[in-house]
């Protein structure tokens, strides 16, 4: 975005003064607040658009544990132990949203009746069996099931088997995030964009068209957007483009959300029994990217074959809402927390790749402890690059 000199010498309002100034009303953002809310400081959230109007408020609200990948073929790439790592922290994701939050009266249609990985191929059965092993092994409660076991489970037809993973849940994004930031305390600024952001003796100023922020410490929450503001960022995470679409409620049938090929698409049935599928973004990898927010014409229709496919019942279900959202996918796929290089200023929580509702409360806890104490687990921190 380029900014003229009037428009950003016309700020009407008053600077605000605060300790942590957070760019990013979505999961990173609300969380991080949340977790700074007993600390004694004075903190601003503050969006371009309103809470959750970036990706927290358009994915398909899964909170499962794991990243986007099977766990088995993470641990070939990364290693059993960043894996496992990685497992824990959106275990203790899940765990933080159904204690602290929903444990504590934040209504967001949150239930944990496990999620369905579903194999579209004997190969990926193969590796869903793997992984099964492995957690297993862990203690990790998950089930391998049959083809004819799956397709009589969710009343489908055409998936190999799968396996079920016993401890995974679903929620309503929107309803969650915006819990978040308002128990948080914090005070939010909704409709600033940030324009840029000024090194300056007493601490960095943020400018907006309506005021300026003058802060100890800049949090950028901003995911896929986070290179407008900052090229290290812009260099480590990229804008990612999915795509959804909703019908009309059907008669409840579907016990709990499923991933299917190898978790590049997935659908579940919403509490007013509407069907929501997303994925297929692999069909056009090199133009679902940027911040665009746009329809792709042939993922959608390859959204509703999959319905009628896999759900020949509901093949006359009316599509009500479709809709884009964009992800913020990090150069190795794992999110970046902590502070930019050589800065004790600027800091960032963000690059969920396609899992913020997975891991985003606990990164914001994760956040919320390295600016009051100090530390980051390794394999998450900016300090890997
Ligand atoms: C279609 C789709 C389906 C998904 N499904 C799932 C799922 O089922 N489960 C799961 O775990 N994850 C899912 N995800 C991923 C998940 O939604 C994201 O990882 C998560 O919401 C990221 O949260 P965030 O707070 O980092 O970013 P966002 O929610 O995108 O928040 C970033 C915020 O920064 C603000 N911002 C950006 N630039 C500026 C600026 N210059 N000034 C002020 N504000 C600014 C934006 O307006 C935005 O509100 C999905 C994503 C999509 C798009």
């Amino acid at each position: 975005m380029t900014v003229s000199y009037w428009m950003d010498q016309s700020a009407t309002e008053p600077p605000v003064e605060v300790d942590v100034c957070i760019i990013g009303a979505g999961i990173a953002g609300a969380s991080t607040a949340y977790w700074l809310k007993d600390a004694g400081l004075k903190v601003a959230v503050i969006d371009k658009g309103d809470v959750a109007c970036g990706a927290s408020g358009r994915n398909a609200g899964f909170v499962t544990c794991g990243s986007v990948e099977h766990f088995a073929r993470e641990a070939k790439t990364r290693g059993e132990q960043v894996a496992l790592d990685l497992w824990q922290m959106s275990q203790e994701n899940l765990r933080l949203i159904e204690t602290e939050l929903v444990g504590k009266g934040l209504d967001c249609d949150f239930k944990r009746g496990g999620t369905y990985s579903l194999a579209g191929t004997a190969h990926e059965l193969e590796v869903l069996g793997e992984t099964a092993t492995h957690l297993q092994a862990r203690g990790v409660p998950v089930t391998v099931l049959s083809a004819e076991q799956v397709n009589r489970d969710i009343q489908a037809t055409g998936f190999a088997g799968g396996v079920l993973y016993h401890d995974d849940g679903e929620v309503h994004p929107g309803k969650l995030v915006r819990g978040i930031l308002e128990r948080s305390g914090a005070d939010f600024y909704p409709h600033h964009e940030v324009r840029r952001i000024e090194d300056h003796p007493a601490g960095p100023r943020i400018h907006t068209r309506l005021r300026t922020f003058h802060a100890g410490v800049v949090v950028f929450a901003t995911n896929g957007w986070s290179g407008e503001l900052n090229p290290w960022l812009g260099e480590r995470i990229a804008p990612t483009r999915g795509q959804i679409l909703v019908t009309d409620p059907v008669a409840p049938f579907l016990p709990a959300p499923c991933y299917a090929n190898f978790v590049l698409d997935y659908f579940r049935q919403l509490p007013d029994g509407r069907l929501l599928i997303g994925g297929f973004r692999q069909l056009a990898k090199e133009t679902e990217v940027g911040t665009a927010d746009v329809l792709h014409p042939e993922i959608q229709a390859n959204l509703e074959a999959f319905l009628k496919r896999h759900f020949p019942a509901l093949a006359h279900a009316r599509v009500a809402y479709r809709w884009a959202g964009t992800m913020g996918f990090s150069q190795d796929g794992m999110p970046i927390i902590g502070a930019l290089p050589g800065r004790s200023d600027l800091y960032c929580v963000a690059g969920f790749t396609g899992h913020g509702i997975g891991w985003g409360f606990k990164a914001g806890q994760l956040l919320a402890d390295l600016l009051l104490h100090g530390k980051t687990p390794p394999h998450v921190s900016t300090r890997r690059f």
